[in-house]
């Protein structure tokens, strides 16, 4: 039975704001580390079971907070041992995100908004629209709530931001859920260097991220010009390449760090062997690593993936020019899994 609550999920808080809601209450302020500790490394759903807490304040916890969990929908499973999960918010809105298990790790791709504004148009995330973002709460459950639930959690050491939505559009909750997921001491304790953020290209949120986070920055580029890429990417008009690669040229890195420049290749339209000098020539200026994403198709949408010699050929071009590249096979394309997949479909 569902009842009405106007309980707050704590974790749509930040450590230092229940730092201070407990001290507003004469509480002393490191039991906000304990409270996190359960939370996120014991995943303890009950503020009565922290019992290195008082009776006094664990019940005034739970006046005020709860620690939900998303509600399961179901999980499908890919023959290429992906997975993915249909998560139901208190909403009723439906959120994916898919757990892709890779040789040494696993990485979770989540996502950061209930459907998208940005309207590309091979993207079939686009097609719901946008419907609502995430709150910082419900980007860490994903996380939470699927690292309870493998096998291995100390396998699961990578996050991408790659799921459904643009991140770089729902900015302060994001860069809240990343504190948390990165919090050596009190949050899930996530590696910055192995989370990765892909945007579209926001241009002004793109400085202020490299600014509030080290977390690795991939950009949807698929299109080496204006023209292109403002068909693709209605994004493009507002801010185009000159801006966005200028963005990049700027952003922060460390030594040995580089931006992930993902570029799905589509036939007949961004795939061709001037495609690929050009792309080559736009990132000179850049530390760049390149992910190329073969199209997946679907039956909404008339794009079509190169044959394999032409993805080749397109590789080969960048190669010669001195770049990494790897040609991306997206996992779980039999659950719909894949790039540019993701929709939650009442299934
Ligand atoms: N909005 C963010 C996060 C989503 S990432 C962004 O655009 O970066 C999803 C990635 O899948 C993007 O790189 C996008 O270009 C790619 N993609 C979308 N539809 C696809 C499709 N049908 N086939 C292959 N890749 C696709």
């Amino acid at each position: 039975m569902l009842s009405y609550t106007n309980k707050a999920d704590i974790k749509n808080f930040s450590i230092d704001q229940i730092k201070k809601w407990l001290e507003n209450r004469g509480f002393q302020a490191y039991r906000a580390g304990q409270i996190f500790n359960h939370i996120y490394l014991h995943q303890v759903d009950d503020f009565n079971n922290m019992t290195d807490i008082s009776k006094e304040l664990r019940s005034l916890l739970a006046q005020h907070y709860t620690i939900s969990r998303l509600g399961k929908t179901k999980i499908l499973f890919s023959k290429d041992g992906s997975q993915k999960y249909v998560f139901k918010l208190t909403d009723g809105n439906l959120i994916e995100t898919v757990l892709i298990p890779e040789k040494k790790h696993a990485t979770l791709c989540i996502s950061s908004q209930v459907g998208c504004a940005l309207d590309c148009q091979f993207c079939q995330t686009a097609q719901s629209g946008f419907i609502r973002n995430l709150t910082s709460g419900e980007i860490i459950a994903q996380v939470r709530d699927i690292r309870k639930e493998v096998d291995n959690p100390q396998r699961l050491t990578n996050i991408v931001l790659m799921g459904m939505g643009e991140p770089l559009a729902n900015y302060q909750n994001v860069v809240k859920a990343l504190n948390t997921l990165t919090d050596r001491h009190f949050g899930l304790q996530f590696a910055s260097r192995r989370i990765t953020l892909s945007t579209a290209g926001i241009v002004p949120k793109l400085m202020l991220l490299g600014h509030d986070t080290t977390v690795n920055l991939a950009i949807s580029l698929n299109a080496t010009d204006d023209n292109t890429r403002s068909r693709l990417m209605p994004i493009n008009r507002k801010y185009p390449l000159r801006e966005l690669l200028n963005a990049c040229r700027r952003y922060p890195l460390k030594p040995r760090q580089r931006i992930t420049i993902e570029y799905v290749l589509i036939k007949g339209i961004n795939a061709s062997e001037a495609d690929a000098h050009r792309l080559a020539r736009l990132l000179r200026p850049l530390k760049v690593k390149i992910n190329l994403i073969p199209y997946n198709e679907h039956d909404k949408s008339d794009f079509q993936r190169p044959e394999s010699a032409a993805i080749q050929a397109f590789r080969d071009i960048l190669v010669n020019h001195h770049y990494t590249v790897i040609v991306r096979h997206s996992k779980g394309r039999d659950i719909s899994a894949a790039c540019g997949q993701l929709r939650a479909q009442l299934l």
